[in-house]
């Protein structure tokens, strides 16, 4: 079968692999559709620290059970979509309820969607991989993944209040954010960005977008919130350098969340005059848990998501160059690709 294998930093190619075989525990997946995502694109750029190179790219994606190894019983021809982890439920961090964070959760992930077939390892078959809803488009399911790290990041939230929220960035990731706020109590959201097209997609959530190129966001912010500020920032541009004038941005009392990973080196200058006396807090969150991934496929079948908006072009895989050329400039949101 085909596949879009990285050897290396910028090094990529549709080669032919053997198709993957269950083993116990295990599953193999036809894919019918994967979804481009910054992710990938970031990984083939510099690598990445939970996924080292050689690997097959792609890991948002919904298709269909080719076959189950020993001890599972899934009918083949089943549409099904799946977590990119599988916590192990026995580390401090799982036993915790903090799955997300599990010790070995990336040792074994279900990632290398850019191909015919998948090969889903035991532990994502155990806690993380779901039929998909009929009625539910297999294009749609395939955002489990994104969704579910909104969902987690939404959870982890101070919302009480109906804080006004300020979202940074403009792709898909903001879209969600945008999409989903209002279900968890935000007060008035406000999207900032670079890219006016997607912007205008993002408009179509209800949130007020500001074009940072053209606008002061400080002053956009100030009165699109009536004064109040934003209670919530989040940032999901990853852009280190933003991140100090991001903090000038939060309310008193409320809350940076960092949603976009960052280089491992990375250092960031925080006032620490508004830490402390203004007490503004400043967080993360990384990944999901089987909780937040079955949420989320709830969100996609109550049609909570634009899925329009998010996947925005479908072209066949071997097209994959021109895709990741459209994340790249911001042309879309993501692009389908199709084996
Ligand atoms: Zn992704
Ligand atoms: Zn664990």
């Amino acid at each position: 079968m085909l596949a879009l294998l990285a050897e290396g930093p910028g090094v990529a190619a549709l080669e032919e692999v053997p198709a993957p075989r269950p083993g116990p525990g295990e599953v193999v997946v036809r894919v019918d559709v994967a979804l481009t995502c910054g992710t990938d694109l970031k990984l083939l750029r510099r690598g990445h620290p939970k996924f080292p190179f050689p690997l097959v790219l792609g890991h948002e994606w919904a298709g269909r059970v080719e076959s189950a190894g020993d001890g599972v019983d899934l009918p083949a021809g089943l549409r099904v979509t799946a977590a990119v982890t599988g916590p192990c439920g026995e580390c401090a961090a799982c036993r915790a309820g903090r799955q997300h964070l599990c010790e070995s959760a990336f040792d074994h992930p279900s990632w290398g969607a850019f191909a015919g077939r998948m090969r889903i390892p035991a532990r994502v078959v155990r806690s993380g991989l779901l039929p998909v809803p009929d009625g539910l488009a297999l294009e749609a399911a395939a955002l489990i993944d994104p969704v579910a790290s909104v969902v987690h990041a939404l959870d982890r939230s101070p919302l009480e209040g109906r804080p006004d929220v300020l979202v940074h960035g403009s792709g898909p990731i903001a879209l969600t954010f945008a999409a989903l706020l209002p279900l968890w109590g935000a007060g008035r959201v406000v999207v900032a960005g670079r890219r006016t097209a997607r912007l205008e997609r993002i408009r179509r959530t209800g949130a007020t977008v500001v074009n940072v190129v053209a606008s002061s966001l400080p002053a956009a912010l100030a009165e699109a919130t009536a004064g109040r500020g934003a209670g919530l920032v989040v940032d999901t541009s990853g852009e280190a350098s933003l991140v100090p004038g991001l903090v000038d941005l939060v309310a008193s009392g409320g809350t940076l969340l960092l949603f976009a990973g960052m280089p491992r080196e990375t250092r960031i200058d925080l006032s620490a005059y508004r830490l402390h006396y203004e007490e503004v807090t400043v967080t993360g969150s990384f990944h999901y848990r089987p909780a937040d991934v079955r949420k989320s496929l709830s969100l996609l079948s109550e049609g909570a998501l634009p899925v329009e908006d998010l996947v925005t072009r479908r072209r066949p895989l071997s097209e994959w160059a021109e895709a990741f050329a459209d994340l790249s400039r911001g042309d879309g949101m993501k692009t389908a690709l199709l084996p």
